[in-house]
């Protein structure tokens, strides 16, 4: 066989090479896009639509009217970091009988912010304390690893928005609400968390939560209720 070392076969190469460099550019364009805006302003977050969400139960809505928001309650997924908003929603709508998400947004190792449950309505994310709390999740196990610099920049640059949208008075981890009962969002996480809600205008801890949730409604955030139990109020799940 010979070789040909004409003309063509270098053009060749350098459109194939000017092709990736346009997929580069426009890959770090659109990744650029999707990075938290730096203060005050609204993130980018991936819509629903965007990620694929599945429809909510017609019957999730709030009786008392938009929910008035007092305290944000970070969380992690406590799953590996590839599960993402799809698989957290399926978990909670066909494994633990929720209407939607339960959490109002998702954070993934890169620092992309995605819709969650609308914020017209109760979250499903911590057990008795749904009232007045937004719940936001970082996929991973802090626990066990550190969540990524990405998802702390998102986290803060989303607080900070959501501060100027909503009557927020607190930060508060899922385990202050239940203490004992959950590690959520994990020590490596847990421990920022005070920092955090001083940077962004708020208080540490439990204090601001007003509830009380109904009564009725508390057994069934964790359990899928079978047929014959009186129906959950909408405001658990
Ligand atoms: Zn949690």
């Amino acid at each position: 066989m010979t070789t040909k070392p004409n003309g063509f076969s270098r053009r060749a190469l350098l459109k194939w090479l000017a092709g990736l460099s346009a997929i580069g550019a426009l890959s770090s364009l659109l990744y650029r896009s999707r990075r938290p805006a730096a203060t005050g302003e609204s993130p980018h977050i991936i819509s629903r639509s965007e990620w694929g969400a599945e429809d909510p139960d017609p019957s999730l809505r709030d009786e008392q009217g938009p929910e008035l928001f007092n305290t944000v309650v970070v969380h992690h997924s406590a799953l590996p970091r590839t599960d993402g908003p799809r698989e957290i929603q399926a978990g909670h709508m066909h494994g633990r009988g929720f209407l939607d998400i339960g959490y109002h947004f998702v954070i993934d190792d890169r620092g992309y912010i995605y819709e969650g449950r609308s914020l017209a309505v109760h979250g499903a994310h911590a057990s008795g304390h749904n009232a007045g709390t937004l719940g936001i999740v970082l996929l991973g196990n802090f626990e066990e690893t550190e969540p990524t610099p990405g998802q702390l920049a998102s986290l803060k640059s989303l607080i900070r928005y959501l501060v100027g949208k909503h009557p927020l008075t607190h930060l508060a981890g899922h385990r202050d609400f239940q203490p004992g009962k959950t590690v959520c969002p994990g020590r490596n996480l847990a421990a920022r968390l005070p920092r955090l809600a001083a940077e962004s205008g708020l208080k540490f801890g439990t204090d601001g939560y007003v509830g009380p949730e109904p009564a009725s409604t508390t057994p069934a955030l964790t359990q899928r209720v079978a047929p014959a139990s009186p129906a959950p109020n909408a405001n658990t799940r």
